[in-house]
C-alpha cells in the first residue's frame, strides 16, 4: 500500500447515514479458540522474507508463490492458484498468482481473510534516493499479514471452525506507480484483487464480511478504524475492535478514527459488495501516515515483532471462532 487520505465526503455520508450501530454483535460465544503460536507466525514471516523481495516476474516470486501454495495444502486447505497476466501502469505484463485456500467449502456461512504476499518493486519512500530504485524487503508490508494467516490457516487445521473461511493471497498490490509517475491512479494498486473480483474462484462468491490485513507485524502497531472500512463495513470494524478490546489489546487496536487507505478491500467492497475492513499500521506521526519502514529498505524483520503478530492472530481466531 499505497495512499493515505482523508475522505472528507465519507465522513459526512457516514456521519449521515452509515453510522455503527449502537449494539455491536460482538458478544463471544462460549467456544474454545485455539490458541495462536506466534513463534510459528514469525517463522512464517520470515520464510517468505528469506526468499528475498517478491517482486513479480522474478525467481524469488515464483519460489515463494510455491512456498505459499504448499504451506496451505499441508495445512489441510483446498487450494487454488489463480494466475493471471496483469498489465500495471508502466505497460509491464506481470506474471501474477492469487493463492486461495479454502476451508469447509461447502459451508453457507463464510468469511474471507486476505493480504497480499507481493512486495513492491521501489524503495520510493526512502530517505536516500539511491534507494528508490531497489526493491522492497516487504516483511510488514506484505509477509506479515501472510505470517497471520498462515498460523491461523495452521490451526483452522487442526480444528475445524464452524463457518467457511476462504484465505486468500493477494499477487501484485504493491506495483502502484510512484507518486508524480504518468499512471499513479488509485487502480494501479490492487491489481491481483482487482482480476479475483472481475472473476473470484467460485462464481458468484459471497461471503458475510472480508478482513484484510496489512502491515500487522511492527512492534507497538496501532491499527486505527480506517475511514474505508468504516464507510462500508462499520459492524465489522465494531466487532473486531471489541473482540480486540475484550482480549486486552486495546493499545493495538486504538479506538479512534484513522485516514482512509487504498487498499485490497476498497475492491472488494466496490466490486463484490461483501463489506470488508482494513486491519493497517497507521502513524500520525509520520508525514504519510504509515510507519517509518514504510516502502523504504528498512522494512526488514527488525520491524516484526511477535507481541503485535499475536494481538492480531489472536483477535482474529477469536472472531471467527465466534462465528
Ligand atoms: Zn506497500
Amino acid at each position: 500500500m499505497k495512499k493515505l487520505f482523508i475522505l472528507l465526503f465519507i465522513v459526512s455520508v457516514s456521519g449521515a447515514c452509515r453510522k455503527a450501530p449502537a449494539t455491536v454483535q460482538a458478544e463471544t460465544k462460549p467456544v474454545q479458540v485455539p490458541a495462536f503460536n506466534s513463534d510459528s507466525a514469525y517463522a512464517y514471516v520470515k520464510a517468505q522474507v528469506d526468499f528475498g523481495p517478491r517482486v513479480p516476474n522474478t525467481a524469488e516470486h515464483k519460489k515463494c508463490a510455491v512456498y505459499l501454495a504448499d504451506k496451505l495444502r499441508a495445512f489441510g486447505a483446498a487450494v487454488t492458484e489463480q494466475r493471471a497476466t496483469l498489465k500495471a501502469f508502466d505497460g509491464t505484463k506481470l506474471d501474477a498468482v492469487n493463492i486461495i485456500g479454502v476451508y469447509n467449502p461447502d459451508a453457507q456461512r463464510r468469511v474471507l481473510l486476505f493480504a497480499h504476499w507481493d512486495s513492491r518493486p521501489w524503495c520510493d519512500q526512502d530517505a536516500d534516493p539511491a534507494n528508490h530504485k531497489k526493491p522492497v524487503l516487504g516483511a510488514n508490508d506484505g509477509a506479515s499479514g501472510v505470517g497471520v494467516l498462515l498460523e491461523m490457516a495452521r490451526q483452522f487445521n487442526a480444528r475445524k471452525p464452524d463457518v467457511g473461511v476462504d484465505i486468500i493471497f493477494f499477487d501484485a498490490e504493491d506495483y502502484g506507480a510512484p507518486e508524480g509517475v504518468p499512471g499513479n491512479t488509485e487502480d494501479s494498486w490492487c491489481l491481483g484483487t482487482q482480476y479475483w473480483c472481475a472473476s473470484p474462484h467460485v462464481p458468484g462468491y459471497q461471503a458475510r464480511y472480508g478482513i484484510l490485513l496489512d502491515m500487522v507485524g511492527a512492534p507497538g502497531a496501532t491499527f486505527y478504524k480506517e475511514q474505508i472500512s468504516m464507510y462500508y463495513a462499520p459492524n465489522i470494524v465494531e466487532k473486531v475492535w471489541s473482540v480486540a478490546q475484550k482480549l486486552g489489546f486495546g493499545n493495538y487496536f486504538v479506538n479512534e478514527q484513522g485516514g482512509g487507505v487504498t487498499d485490497d478491500h476498497v475492491y472488494v467492497n466496490k466490486l463484490l459488495q461483501i463489506p470488508s475492513i482494513d486491519i493497517i499500521h497507521y502513524n500520525s506521526n509520520s508525514g504519510h501516515g504509515f510507519g517509518d519502514y514504510w516502502h523504504t529498505v528498512n522494512d526488514n524483520m527488525d520491524n516484526i515483532d511477535k507481541n503485535t503478530l499475536y494481538a492480531v492472530g489472536t483477535t482474529l481466531l477469536n472472531v471467527v471462532y465466534s462465528e
